[in-house]
């Protein structure tokens, strides 16, 4: 019986492994409108569609206020 209940365990453990699902968002670029935005550093972010970079949160895009990032660098 009580290797029963280790194999269970064993299998819940194998279907909570399934389940996880990394998570990728993708956000709206500013200057170029495509959602290639990728954060590249502590709450750097640059766009791969048009290589701008913008300041934003730390782990979203926007920022805590809800408005969007502020352009960071040029061109
Ligand atoms: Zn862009």
């Amino acid at each position: 019986m009580a290797d029963r209940n280790v194999r269970y365990g064993a299998e819940i453990r194998k279907r909570a492994g399934k389940v996880y699902k990394k998570k990728t968002t993708k956000y709206e670029c500013p200057a170029c409108g495509k959602a290639a935005i990728k954060r590249t550093s502590y709450s750097k972010w640059e766009c791969n569609s048009c290589g701008n970079k913008f300041a934003g949160g730390a782990f979203s895009f926007t920022t805590p206020s809800g408005t969007v990032s502020k352009r960071l660098v040029e061109g």
